[in-house]
């Protein structure tokens, strides 16, 4: 065994081994795996090796995607075999909201290029004569899906990696790592100590204590998890092809052919999770002793959908556990906080996912960047205060909810509330239907009388409709008033604050008592963030940015930093509120002795209100004229009473995240992760407008966006109005011109102001022509869309600026 390496990769489930093999195949060959057993022994070994490729999320599904096509070429490189039966297959609706879900994701394979189908029931049963069709309303047919040996396709990783230079050891358990001060690892092990520049844990089960020994808290639960193989059963064995894979969400269940039988596993709604307290070392390679009947509902549904099941015998029962986030996703990427650490955990589908997260990790780790926007598996979309009696309930709550309906407006109940700011229990005595966004409660919108405080899933407008157009109209008409705790925001101080802000960020930064905004650039010149920055003196600046984005903005920042620069993350040391509409002004004199008339658009002052010296800025997400004000969360509540009283003549009203986000359609302003996203440019979203080019500094990602500009981009982000009737963009619905998929949403929604459906998509720039006329396709309805040149609120600004 060598004792320095460049990667030391901790674990050889499928996840550790596609690591190790990608990292070679990226061009790092000087890099080796420990495993404590033999491979495969964690998870990996007792999985049905299902694939599939359908992913709500569509990186998610990208990942998938790859990592299908990519046995193939395992197979060739190391001439092993995986095992793969390409046996199609598809997944069940039986209520119309299901059928919904999967007509909207038949919608966004159209522009991902994926070839599946819907499905009648008649054709169900033709291709799948064991499937009782009663109350089946259709499916969705996915021809990748399949299935696989999950050791073969482990081992074909291994022996790919090693072909190229790595070294695998195993029955070599890792017991500490330890940083040196120069940021690089040692690795102490059953075999003795490896000097390491990078460590990746690949912990699989043991994710959670392999974590520990770097110092870090990794958010993940194994959960025990069920499946049996049945005796022969001549209705499969007599067939011509294979017997495709079925999934019945409503009846909690997946099966496809194993052998002359079938192989079924359930997503019990009573879950139970497996070592609460850690996971054992002395456990490997082994099974859980069976417990039916925790699955004993599941099995009955099972016999119902599938009555040649009721007869069949069983011939083994496989009880295992893997391991799951709080969402279902997987955990990757830079450990915040630690210096050359990397996470590849919380893999629950390994089979699906492993090649992709493998890839993906192996591009962060060679080139400082993914190819693909990484937020839905990056572990940085947990900040600090995820913790474990979060985790846990989160995670149970997942894998019983693992064939709901995933529905876009759905805010799941468990480990609720968690964060709350000050103003928790005034906006809930106020009707408040609450969200959940990064650990913290957020207001939704109000309910008023008796309408229900609870928000009905649906992928059409909702019950909070009505009360979204309220608050809006009360915006636009009077006054609103919306807590700003929800921002992500930074204090950046010291000699080098403003060289370092010019440097990091794209835009210009503002000279003192200004505001500016900028889009962050990746090296690759893709968009990282989309900041406001604030000058409150020449070493001293706020910054605001998503507040979900914290811990992926904070680990950049580190990443970035300079001497004589402090950066620190005030998201939650500062709060307040923003008040908007055409009454804002008058709201905020009456409250303050100071003359605010002279304040412009993008002006930032320090002012007393009442009793309180607090921050404000004039510039408000609404497009409205508006003002945000910040203070500490102490002080929030003296600060509501002020406003508040102030805003009743005004008609004041609060309004929620619901409202914020149809407001900001009227202006055609785009969102984090929606329209600004790593997945594209500032030329493509056109937050290239906010790019200073003429500063005389080499900003992050400079050399790229110049390129960008230059070649002009290929697609461009345009808004739409669309024909709806009672269902809205969701994002990533198809645009068609002529016939053809050309494009796709990022995001749309109801424009209440404006009685409008509306939309952001990206159109192929030649196609671009004013009053464009196009469809898009929402719940498998091609819907009449017509662009919007100019924003039909307040086109020339007046109103914000004035
Ligand atoms: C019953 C069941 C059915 C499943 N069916 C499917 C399916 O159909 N399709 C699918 O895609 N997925 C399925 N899965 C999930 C799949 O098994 C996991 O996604 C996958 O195994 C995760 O792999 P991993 O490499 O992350 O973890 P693991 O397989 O747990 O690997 C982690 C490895 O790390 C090693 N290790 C841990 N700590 C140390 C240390 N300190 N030093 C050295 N080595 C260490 C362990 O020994 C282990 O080998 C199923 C799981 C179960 C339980």
């Amino acid at each position: 065994m060598k004792t320095t390496t460049r990667v030391v990769v901790i674990g050889g489930g499928v996840v550790g081994c596609s690591v190790l093999y990608h990292l070679t195949k990226l061009g790092w060959s000087d890099v080796m795996l420990l495993e404590r057993s033999e491979l495969t022994a964690g998870s990996t070994w007792h999985a049905a090796g299902g694939f599939h490729t359908i992913n709500g999320d569509t990186n998610m599904a990208a990942l998938q995607g790859y990592t299908i096509k990519l046995y193939k070429e395992l197979e060739e490189i190391t001439g092993l075999s995986c095992g793969l039966h390409h046996s199609g297959g598809f997944t069940l609706a039986t209520t119309q909201d299901r059928f919904d879900h999967l007509l909207a994701e038949r919608a966004k394979h159209r522009h991902m290029g994926l070839d599946t189908h819907i499905m009648t029931p008649d054709e169900i049963k033709k291709i799948a004569p064991i499937t009782n069709i009663d109350g089946v309303v259709g499916a969705l047919y996915d021809p990748l899906d399949g299935h696989l040996d999950p050791s073969g396709t482990t081992h074909a990783y291994a022996r790919a990696a090693r072909m190229a230079g790595a070294e695998i050891v195993t029955h070599c358990r890792v017991l500490e790592t330890n940083p040196r001060a120069d940021g690089t690892w040692d690795v102490v092990t059953e075999q003795g100590t490896i000097h390491a520049e990078h460590v990746v844990n690949a912990g699989g089960l043991w994710a959670r204590e392999v974590a520990a020994m770097a110092g870090h808290y990794v958010p993940l639960h194994p959960m025990e998890h069920h499946y049996l193989v049945t005796d022969d059963i001549p209705e499969v064995y007599e067939r011509d092809t294979e017997h495709p894979h079925v999934v019945d969400p409503a009846g909690e269940s997946y099966l496809r052919q194993e052998g002359r039988g079938l192989c079924i596993g359930y997503y019990e709604k009573k879950p139970r999770a497996w070592a609460v307290d850690g996971s054992p070392w002395d456990f490997a390679a082994e099974l859980l002793p069976d417990d039916l009947d925790k699955i004993s509902d599941s099995i009955e549904m099972s016999w119902h959908r599938f009555p040649v099941l009721a007869t069949a015998g069983v011939k083994r029962v496989i009880h295992g556990p893997f391991t799951f986030a709080p969402d279902g996703n997987p955990l990757v990427g830079p450990v915040p906080g630690l210096r050359n650490y990397w996470s590849a955990c919380g893999v629950m589908a390994g089979f699906s996912q492993g090649g992709g997260v493998g890839l993906m990790l192996a591009q962060w780790m060679t080139t400082g960047e993914c190819e693909r926007d990484t937020s839905s598996f990056d572990i940085a979309r947990y900040g600090p205060w995820i913790q474990k009696g979060y985790t846990l309930p989160k995670v149970m709550e997942n894998y019983s909810t693992r064939f709901s309906v995933p529905y876009p407006n759905e805010e799941k109940p468990a480990a609720r509330p968690l964060l709350r700011t000050p103003m928790y229990d005034v906006f809930d005595g106020m009707g408040a239907v609450w969200g959940h966004y990064y650990g913290l409660e957020v207001p939704n919108y109000f309910a008023e009388g008796d309408e229900p405080r609870y928000e009905t899933p649906s992928f059409r407008r909702s019950n909070a409709h009505e009360a979204t157009g309220r608050e809006c109209r009360a915006v636009r008409e009077g006054v609103g008033i919306n807590e700003i705790h929800n921002f992500g925001k930074y204090s950046v101080t010291g000699p080098n604050a403003r060289d370092w802000l010019d440097r990091i960020m794209a835009g210009r930064i503002p000279a003192p008592g200004r505001i500016t905004l900028t889009p962050m650039l990746s090296p690759s010149g893709r968009i990282i963030g989309d900041f406001t920055v604030s000058c409150l003196g020449e070493q001293d600046f706020r910054l605001t940015a998503s507040y979900g984005a914290q811990a992926y903005h904070s680990r950049w920042f580190d990443q970035n930093i300079m001497r004589e620069v402090q950066v620190i993350n005030i998201s939650d040391r500062t709060s307040g509120f923003q008040i908007a509409g055409p009454k804002a002004r008058e709201v905020l004199q009456t409250v303050t002795r100071e003359d605010i008339s002279d304040m412009r658009f993008l002006d930032v002052r320090t002012l007393t209100l009442g009793l309180l010296t607090v921050i404000v800025q004039r510039v408000s997400y609404t497009g409205d004229l508006g003002y945000e004000i910040y203070c500490d969360p102490l002080e929030q509540r003296t600060l509501w009473d002020q406003l508040w009283a102030a805003g009743q003549p005004h008609g004041m009203k609060p309004f929620g995240m619901r409202a914020m986000m149809s407001l900001r359609l009227d202006r055609h302003f785009g969102s984090w992760l929606r329209e600004y996203s790593p997945d594209y440019t500032p030329a493509e979203t056109g937050l290239d407008r906010f790019i200073a080019w003429k500063k005389p500094v080499d900003f992050i990602g400079r050399a790229a966006a110049e390129k960008a500009r230059e070649d002009g981009p290929v697609r461009q982000l345009c808004m739409f109005e669309i024909a709806a009737e009672d269902a809205d963009v969701k994002g990533y619905e198809p645009l068609w011109i002529n016939g053809e998929v050309v494009g796709f949403c990022t995001s749309g929604g109801y424009s209440h102001h404006l009685g409008k459906s509306m939309a952001h998509a990206f159109v192929p720039t030649p196609l671009i022509a004013p009053g464009l006329e196009a469809e898009i396709e929402v719940l498998g309805v091609r819907r009449k869309a017509k662009r919007i040149d100019t924003p039909l609120f307040d086109a020339d600004g007046g109103r914000m600026r004035g």
